[in-house]
């Protein structure tokens, strides 16, 4: 039987659980274990931003069955807030994770989404890093509707026990849950540019900078139009400090 749900921390009430990597890849294995569809969205502070806008997206991360913390920003809101997350678990680390697990498992990995010829080059990194893992498809496909019949269908041809999808948040986390209940697939997971750095389409940044809390600056540098993206980010970071010292902060609420 999975253990219990690890303890669920809202930042700004949007859900997150407060897991460290270990414990994200033993909760894995549990959903393997236990059958059915389980879905898994790695939460940062743009989601959070979104997921107060939208509420479908909303909806999503309270039905997901894991939201790890991946992101500085989060873990530095949580501290503020009240709501302890122990450790960053960013997204990437985790399909590494999971892919050394499935190579000693037996685990099956299908890998949908990124620009076309990506997946496939991501996939070739990880079997050459973990010999014997299964792969049981690559696919780029498209997050539209219209494409959705020809990725199920393949997707039921492939039967992976775990599906990693990479069309950025929140389109790929929306996907997943608009699908699953068809696909039930044990473990799907929205993974953002993890295909690209597994590729090496995008390097990562460098150890200290991780160390030191500055990924994120790193991405903005490499790709400068994540500015766009990353423009909510100063508003995370006063609704946070409302939140946790204005009169009657509504961070606690969604809308
Ligand atoms: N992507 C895609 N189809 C789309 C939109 C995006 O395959 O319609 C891919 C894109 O190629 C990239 C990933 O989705 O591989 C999103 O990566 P990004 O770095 O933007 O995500 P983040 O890690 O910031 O969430």
């Amino acid at each position: 039987m999975p253990r219990a749900e690890p303890p669920v921390r809202r930042i700004l009430g949007v859900r997150v659980h407060d897991v460290t990597m270990a414990e994200a890849l033993e909760r894995v294995a549990a959903f393997l274990a236990a059958g059915g569809p389980h879905q898994i969205c790695t939460v940062n502070p743009e989601f959070v931003m979104h997921a107060r806008r939208d509420p479908a997206f909303f909806q999503v991360l309270e039905q997901a069955d894991l939201n790890v913390p991946d992101g500085v920003g989060l873990l530095w809101a949580g501290r503020v807030l009240g709501q302890p997350l122990r450790e960053r678990v960013p997204g990437v680390e985790l399909m590494e994770a999971i892919a050394a697990r499935a190579a000693q498992e037996g685990w099956r990995l299908f890998l949908l989404g990124a620009a076309p010829g990506v997946a496939e080059r991501a996939a070739e990194t990880l079997r050459r890093r973990y010999p014997g893992l299964p792969v049981v498809g690559t696919f780029a496909g498209s997050p539209r509707p219209e494409e959705a019949p020809a990725i199920l269908a393949r997707l039921r041809q492939a039967r992976p026990d775990v599906l990693f999808v990479a069309y950025g948040a929140p389109r790929q986390d929306l996907w997943i849950a608009r699908y699953q209940p068809d696909l039930q697939i044990p473990v799907a997971m929205g993974v953002g540019g993890a295909f690209d750095f597994l590729a090496g389409v995008v390097p990562r940044a460098p150890r200290w900078m991780r160390e030191a809390g500055l990924e994120w600056l790193y991405r903005l540098l490499r790709q400068p139009w994540r500015w766009r993206r990353m423009r909510v980010l100063p508003r995370f970071v006063l609704d946070v400090l409302r939140a946790r010292y204005g009169r009657g902060g509504t961070g606690a609420r969604v809308g």
